[in-house]
């Protein structure tokens, strides 16, 4: 059987294109090298933005989501002296706030990974247009000139099959087969920190995300669903082998001292629950060669300070999907209307990669001038209500306003500005979101 598109790898991004495709009544061959349901919980993104929750709630989604969430309305930034006594002083607090966003969709959902990939698996089952191997790789294409006789190779635990399709979709990660075989240039940078992340029962004061941070070092705090915390802590390389010789009670002493609270929740887990994440970025020159298409990571990968991984993955595999099914509705399957993803996607995932990149580089640095500069920033952007909602909606992904250079200065506090704590009014904020046209321009070029 031929299929009209072949996806390899069934992370969100995989499996969200899959969806949207089979709703078009599209035929879809999906190949995922992992086992189904993985008995070690894999900590991948957590944190729906609220483009990525409009884009399911367009599938269909979005009461279950809701309720399979937590809502986070805020992220609290408090900054810490961290004290020998065992309770931190703070020295400054700040919010940023998606409801600052005149929109619908103006809150962000916590929600386990695994969760929301079963959601969308389970979905898919119900439609015949889907095809799914699982656990399969895709290992490589056969060698034809012509791209149209192209095959795909797929090893299966017994056999080796060969698979064709109109259409090769590259979803398989940071490391991607399908990339391998475009001439893609890959732009790598590493980072100084690594970060350990777990999760756990929360305390009950902990209601919304609160990142804390002392000079050195960091703590992220998510809630999730069902009384859990999703916790992130930033560490020098090699400070998780000084710890594992110290022993666990090291790491937990890492989380009383920004929160003395934790105490009696953070303890419940071990060393094999915790998970080692190593930052890495990576953006690649072009997203779209002959019939092959590659989206999610294995476009870009980004730093996981802002949480935008997942989310960007979701939003290609959106705009990606809304794409083919254009092409086969209108019967203008030619290769050449795939570029229309790559312009549509690579500017918008290259500007959220930046934006990460900038916040990781904001608590990379162990110096005072440092966290000085990252104060300031953080009170300018919640105190200006034209900052406030840039940062916002830039971050939710319904729309794209990009910081000029004059925000920059205004960041710092340069000229010294009217601040307050007005919302950037509705009518000012509308042109900034992003409309039908901005994100699937090709219904109106040829209509
Ligand atoms: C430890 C960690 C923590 C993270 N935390 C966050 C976070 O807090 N917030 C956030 O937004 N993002 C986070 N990310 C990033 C986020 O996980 C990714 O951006 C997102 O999962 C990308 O989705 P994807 O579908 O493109 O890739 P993946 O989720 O990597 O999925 C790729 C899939 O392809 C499969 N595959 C690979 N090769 C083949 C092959 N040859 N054949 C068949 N299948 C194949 C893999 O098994 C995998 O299931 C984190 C990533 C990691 C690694």
């Amino acid at each position: 059987m031929k299929y009209d598109v072949l996806i390899a790898g069934g992370g969100v991004a995989g499996l969200t294109l899959a969806l949207k495709l089979v709703k078009k009544n599209i035929r879809v061959l999906l190949i995922e090298k992992a086992k189904q349901n993985p008995q070690k919980v894999l900590y991948k993104g957590e944190l729906l933005q609220p483009k990525s929750i409009k884009i399911f709630s367009d599938l269909g989604l979005y009461s279950l989501l809701e309720k399979e969430s937590y809502p986070l309305h805020v992220i609290h930034s408090i900054e810490v002296e961290l004290q020998e006594n065992g309770f931190p002083t703070p020295i400054f607090e700040s919010e940023l706030r998606y409801d600052k966003l005149d929109s619908f969709y103006n809150q962000a959902f916590m929600l386990p990974h695994e969760k929301l990939r079963s959601i969308l698996l389970e979905e898919l089952k119900r439609y015949e247009t889907f095809h799914y191997i699982w656990p399969g790789t895709f290992l490589n294409f056969t060698e034809d000139q012509n791209p149209d006789a192209r095959k795909a190779r797929i090893k299966t635990k017994d056999e080796e099959l060969y698979c064709q399709a109109d259409f090769y979709v590259g979803a398989e990660g940071r490391v991607s087969k399908i990339r391998d075989s475009m001439k893609t240039k890959v732009k790598e940078s590493d980072y100084n920190h690594q970060f350990l992340t777990v999760s756990f029962p929360r305390p009950p004061s902990l209601k919304d995300s609160v990142i804390f941070a002392s000079k050195d070092s960091f703590l992220g705090l998510f809630p999730l669903p069902g009384g859990e915390v999703r916790t992130v802590l930033l560490i020098q390389p090699g400070q998780l082998k000084k710890m594992k010789e110290d022993g666990i009670e090291s790491f937990y002493r890492a989380y009383y001292q920004f929160m003395p609270e934790m105490k009696g929740y953070v303890d419940s887990v071990g060393w094999r629950d915790i998970q080692l994440m190593i930052p890495k970025r990576h953006n690649v020159s072009h997203y779209v060669e002959e019939n092959k298409v590659i989206i999610g990571d294995t476009a870009h990968s980004v730093h996981p300070m802002a949480g935008e991984g997942m989310n960007l993955a979701i939003q290609d595999a959106d705009v990606l999907g809304e794409l083919l099914g254009w092409m086969y509705t209108e019967n203008k399957t030619d290769h050449k209307h795939l570029t229309w993803f790559e312009t549509i996607r690579k500017p918008r995932a290259e500007y959220l990669s930046f934006l990460s990149h900038q916040s990781a580089l904001a608590y990379s640095f162990p110096y005072q001038t440092a966290r000085k500069t990252r104060m300031r920033a953080l009170y300018y952007m919640e105190n200006i209500p034209r900052l406030h909602f840039k940062q916002m909606l830039n971050i939710s992904g319904l729309g794209m306003w990009k910081f000029s250079a004059w925000d920059y200065m205004r960041t710092i506090g340069l000229p010294p500005w009217f601040t307050s704590k007005k919302q950037y009014s509705p009518q000012k904020q509308q042109p900034h979101f992003f409309t039908h046209k901005d994100d699937y321009p090709w219904y109106y070029k040829y209509h």
